[in-house]
């Protein structure tokens, strides 16, 4: 089946609907990604009235940079919740930090989730943006199971997570940028996952989870096998992930 592990469903303007639709093509795993506590709440809400859907929480490194670290605590409350398989989405954004104080802050966000991750025992999804170098060495230190999503490289970091373990998850970016076949080519089928980003926009309209099937013919072309079988591992790596 296919699966979109990485999305902000809460986001469109009716995911009653798009679950629906989502069924209907295929899908039978979306994980919805929480950026701090009030979308945290609100992907709980669709996991727990979805059968197909999970959440994961967490706090954005953008939102990092406006909460309070109180809100960590409540982040922690929130994993107790039912359908909560990860944290997410976490990690370091250089876009929204430019100083070495917002660069430690987002830092802090991102090492305090990680502990949680490790003490909860649950995986994490990660964002990196102009961060990739320290992502990717935080994460390798933590021992945390992690899922890069949208990661574009450098080639380097990528051959560096892959070494230690860590998923990718490849989403509608790869149909237009060309630098994503040197990624989806050094990744093995057995660290990848399938994702949309939604409701983020390619080509002009908002993605849905049942675009992950051309991405998975996408993967099929860079590693020369049929689409059957990158779904079917895609499939098999999600619900290893987040033990679902
Ligand atoms: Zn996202």
């Amino acid at each position: 089946m296919l699966s979109d592990v990485h999305n902000h469903l809460y986001a469109v303007a009716d995911p009653d609907e798009v679950v629906r639709e989502s069924r209907e093509r295929g899908v039978g795993l979306i994980v919805t990604n929480a950026e701090e506590i009030d979308t945290a709440r609100k992907c709980i809400a669709l996991a727990q009235k979805h059968d197909i859907v999970y959440a994961a929480v967490g706090i954005h490194p953008e939102y990092a940079l406006k909460l309070p670290e109180s809100s960590l605590a409540e982040v922690e409350r929130l994993l107790n919740e039912e359908k909560v398989v990860a944290i997410g989405e976490i990690g370091l954004d250089y876009k929204f930090a430019r100083s070495r104080e917002e660069k430690d802050r987002q830092m802090l966000f991102f090492s305090k989730q990680l502990a949680l991750a490790k003490e909860y025992d649950l995986p994490v999804i990660v964002h990196s943006r102009r961060a990739h170098r320290p992502v990717v060495e935080t994460l390798i230190d933590s021992g945390v199971t992690a899922d890069l999503h949208w990661f574009s490289g450098p080639i380097d970091d990528v051959i560096n997570a892959v070494d230690h373990g860590i998923y990718f998850s490849f989403g509608p970016a790869v149909l237009h940028y060309d630098a994503y076949r040197a990624v989806v080519d050094v990744v093995p089928l057995d660290l990848m996952m399938l994702e949309t980003d939604m409701p983020v926009r390619f080509g002009g309209g908002e993605a849905r989870p049942w675009w992950v099937r051309q991405v998975a013919e996408f993967i099929a072309d860079v590693k020369k096998t049929s689409v059957d079988n990158v779904i079917e591992h895609t499939w098999k790596n999600a619900r290893r992930f987040f033990r679902v």
